[in-house]
């Protein structure tokens, strides 16, 4: 049974996280500091942190660090406002995904399964294939499989948002979130439009490589 450790100090919130895991078959534990996360993960063998960034004794940016010191399992934040989002994008602390307030239980299973998944992965050291992919963030330029890629700048940074992040699955309000900024009010459908119009592009390169998978009722993942 996986073991995930819930940091959150609104117990409602952590109560209704835990029950979630729990009807999914995961061992959960409670903390709602993070002194008390980092002391838990010194004494317990964990296999994945749910981490609050609004935390009574210091911030969640703060406990990401100090857990990143010694180990390398993976931590999902639990973001309330926009601006968190913000800045677990763009601090790069070693955060491996997000997932926002109001908390949807579905997506919350849905995500931590698939972080799980790709520590598995990962751990196993069979030949990985290279990339199809290259990107060129200079001159906005990626080739697929050999050949240079025509796109939109909207295009162009959904495709490269996706590459560097493959095999994570992420939903059409969190694509449009990381790619435009919050002022852009677009619909979620701009995603569908333009996912519809990479794909088309990537198929006339290689037809045989199902590279943007659609995951029903949660949003896409590339696949390389
Ligand atoms: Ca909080």
């Amino acid at each position: 049974m996986k073991q995930i450790l819930i940091v959150e100090d609104d117990i409602v919130i952590a109560e209704t996280i835990g029950y979630a895991l729990e009807k999914n078959s995961f061992a959960v534990a409670n903390v709602s500091t993070g002194e008390g996360a980092l002391s838990h993960l010194q004494n317990n063998k964990m296999d994945l942190v749910l981490l609050d960034i609004g935390l009574p004794d210091m911030n969640g940016f703060e406990v990401l660090k100090s857990i990143r010191q010694t180990s390398e399992i993976p931590v999902i934040f639990i973001t309330a406002r926009d601006d968190e989002i913000d800045k677990v994008l763009g601090l790069e602390l070693g955060a491996d995904d997000y997932v926002t307030k109001p908390l949807s239980p579905r997506e919350l299973v849905a995500r931590v399964n698939a972080n799980l998944k790709r520590v598995t992965q990962s751990s196993v050291p069979a030949s990985k294939p290279l990339s199809l992919f290259d990107i060129n963030e200079k001159y906005m330029q990626i080739t697929f499989d050999g050949t240079e890629l025509s796109l939109t700048k909207a295009e162009y940074n959904l495709l490269a948002y996706l590459i560097h992040r493959p095999k994570q699955v992420f939903s059409r309000d969190q694509l449009l979130t990381a790619i435009w900024n919050e002022s852009y009010l677009a619909d979620e459908r701009t995603i569908d439009t333009h996912i519809k119009s990479l794909r088309a592009k990537l198929k006339v390169v290689n037809s045989g490589q199902e590279t943007i998978k659609t995951h029903r009722g949660l949003g896409y993942s590339l696949s390389m």
